[in-house]
C-alpha cells in the first residue's frame, strides 16, 4: 500500500525532474520547449509578508548558442502581499514576458542544468515593493489621511519619518552641474 509519505517522496522527485535540462539533448541545434504549470511550493517562501498560493505557469524554450545554454521564457503567477495601508492580503499578478537568461556550458559540469533557482530568483525580483488593495483605492486611505492630519500639529515627534523634499537630493545638483 502506498502511504502518504511515500507518495510525497515520489511527487518531490518528479517535481525536481521538471526543472532539469539535459545539455546533451540540446546538441546539434535541438530545442527543448518548456510548458509547465507548477505548484508554488518550490518557491519555498517562509516570509510573513509574502506568500504564493497560485500555480506558476512557465512557457519557454531552451537551446544552446555558442558555448552557452540560453533560455527564453514567460512566467505567470500571483503573489500575496499585504496592502501597504490597511495590511489586508492582496493578490498581485506577477507576469514576466519573454525574459532571457543564459548559463555558460562550462558551469554545467554534470551536464544537467536545474533551472529551479533561476526561476525562483526571476519571480522574486518581480515582486512589487508597494502594494495597495482595491486596485490602488484602499478604503483605509481616507481614514489614514485624517489620522495624519490630526497628528500633524500634535507634540508627537515624527522625526526621521518625514519625507525629504526632492530638491535635497544630491544627484539633482550633480546633473545640473554637468550641463
Ligand atoms: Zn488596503
Amino acid at each position: 500500500m502506498m502511504n502518504y509519505h511515500y507518495q510525497l517522496i515520489v511527487f518531490v522527485a518528479i517535481m525536481d525532474d521538471i526543472f532539469k535540462i539535459f545539455v546533451e539533448q540540446l546538441r546539434d541545434g535541438q530545442e527543448k520547449l518548456i510548458s509547465e504549470v507548477l505548484p508554488p511550493d518550490f518557491l519555498d517562501i517562509s516570509e510573513p509578508n509574502l506568500g504564493f498560493h497560485f500555480p506558476v505557469k512557465v512557457n519557454g524554450v531552451v537551446y544552446i548558442a555558442e558555448h552557452e545554454l540560453l533560455m527564453c521564457w514567460s512566467i505567470q503567477t500571483q503573489a500575496t502581499i499585504p496592502c501597504n495601508i490597511c495590511n489586508e492580503a492582496v493578490n498581485v499578478p506577477v507576469e514576466i514576458e519573454n525574459i532571457y537568461a543564459s548559463e555558460p556550458l562550462t558551469n554545467i559540469k554534470s551536464g544537467i542544468y536545474n533551472f529551479k533557482e533561476l526561476l525562483r530568483e526571476t519571480i522574486l525580483l518581480e515582486i512589487p515593493h508597494f502594494v495597495e488593495c482595491n486596485s490602488g483605492n484602499c478604503p483605509q486611505r481616507t481614514a489614514y489621511a485624517k489620522y495624519f492630519q490630526n497628528t500633524e500639529n500634535s507634540s508627537e515627534d515624527l522625526g526621521e519619518e518625514k519625507i525629504l523634499p526632492f530638491a535635497d537630493l544630491k544627484w539633482d545638483l550633480q546633473s545640473e552641474q554637468e550641463h
